[in-house]
């Protein structure tokens, strides 16, 4: 194997979180590389499916020092924020190399941090995991499973509304992703059953700062503590806006309680009542990516890692961004920022004197934040410093 390539800091993963943690990386100076096995760019974004329109997403934050503007609502938002990320990596050339998956994290050498890819090692004095949770679909486990004679996908290949037409649907969740789902294939299915292990609970009225800090802030306490985060999304509750209010009115979203069994046929109740069905989707969300870093034992007893903001307790070199109560777009653009000033002060690097990085290719100081419409079918910016309107 080849010779470690020594850097301060190796981010894992370019997805949002990634990718604002190497904006405020290339403001320091520091000596660093983000990996990441996917493809493309676009972090997790990419994979999301074609009727996850720009317009539908939940509230996407530009990342940092690069407006994400005019972008068409009708668009997958799969295109629209892989070609922002494409645009971005560009602009403020980031040293991202895929596809390289990172295996393993390890202790290295002289206090420095081993990094294991698919494309040879790394030697880092940091390491910033942002790895997200797209790789790790959760799907709980019920009596019967194996004997179900139909299909059970997961949201992460959820194949869009046509593929359903016909087929009757269980889809089981609370979250976002199954009241879509719902509503979006009820017009094609011959019958669909909703079920959820809680009541689902619903959020009138508009989510601002406050509401927004206060279901962060529940999260925060978890991951303090060394517990498994929850979704920021489990604890804000499910926005009531005009599409559920239709979906509950007309009975789409007329939630069940989980059935006890999946039969060979479809799902029993404890009472004896069943739903027969050719599809149970499960719409039941994603855990951390955090296999990589097994080999450093950061898991607490209570089967989480305890953090302090980014930094994980048990190993200051090691910094956890989009997770817990960063995994937002706006939490994950803050989380990049919080981690690159702690191990800035970690390795005792000096703070730069320019306010943001240098767009490429010139190399002067990018001004505020420049905006950048997005137009089928990628990004495109005007080249410099100025603000990019297309
Ligand atoms: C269906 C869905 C809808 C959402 N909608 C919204 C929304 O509307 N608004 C909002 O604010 N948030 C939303 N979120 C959450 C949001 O997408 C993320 O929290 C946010 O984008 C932060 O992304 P990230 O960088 O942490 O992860 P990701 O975008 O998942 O990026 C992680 C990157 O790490 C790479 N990676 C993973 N493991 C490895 C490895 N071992 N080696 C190398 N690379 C690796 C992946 O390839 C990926 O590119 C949604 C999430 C889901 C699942």
């Amino acid at each position: 194997m080849s010779e470690d390539r020594a850097v301060d800091v190796v981010v894992v993963g370019a997805g949002q979180a990634g990718l604002s943690a190497a904006y405020h990386l290339r403001r320091t100076g520091m000596d660093f590389v983000v990996l990441d096995h996917a493809p493309a760019p676009g972090g997790a974004w990419q994979f999301r499916w074609p009727s996850l329109t720009y317009g539908k997403v939940n509230g996407m934050h530009s990342l940092p020092g690069m407006e994400l503007t005019g972008a068409d609502p009708s668009r997958p938002s799969s295109e629209v924020v892989a070609g922002y990320f494409r645009a971005y990596e560009e602009r403020f050339a980031l040293p991202v190399r895929r596809p390289v998956d990172v295996r393993a994290v390890r202790e290295g050498e002289g206090g420095r941090l081993r990094v294991e890819t698919s494309d040879g090692t790394w030697s880092a004095r940091a390491v910033i995991s942002a790895t997200g949770t797209w790789d790790r679909p959760f799907r709980p486990h019920y009596p019967g499973q194996d004997t179900f004679l139909g299909e059970q996908p997961h949201t992460v290949r959820y194949p869009g509304p046509e593929y359903f037409a016909g087929k009757r649907v269980v889809v089981v969740g609370g979250g976002i992703s199954a009241t879509q789902h719902l509503l979006e294939l009820a017009p094609y299915a011959a019958a669909t059953r909703w079920v959820t292990r809680r009541e689902p609970v619903f959020r009138e009225g508009p989510f601002g700062e406050e509401e927004g800090r206060a279901a962060v802030a529940l999260v925060d306490t978890r991951v303090r503590d060394g517990l498994p985060p929850r979704s920021v999304v489990s604890v804000t509750g499910l926005p009531l806006n005009d599409a559920i209010r239709a979906g509950l009115a007309d009975g789409t979203l007329d939630r069940h309680p989980m059935f006890a069994r999946i039969t060979p046929e479809g799902v029993e109740w404890a009472d004896g009542s069943r739903f027969d069905a050719d599809v149970i989707l499960w719409a039941t969300g994603f855990r951390p990516a955090l296999e990589h870093l097994r080999p450093l034992g950061l898991r607490e007893p209570g089967g989480g890692v305890r953090m302090e903001d980014t930094k994980v307790v048990r190993d200051p070199r090691v910094h956890l961004v989009g997770y817990g109560p960063s995994a937002s777009t706006i939490g994950a653009n803050r989380a990049g920022r919080s981690a690159v000033r702690d191990i800035r002060a970690l390795l005792g690097e000096a703070p730069s004197p320019s306010s943001s990085p240098s767009p490429s290719p010139s190399p002067s100081p990018s001004p505020s934040p420049s905006p950048v419409a997005v137009p089928a079918p990628a990004a495109s910016l005007a080249p410099g410093p100025a603000p990019a309107t297309v």
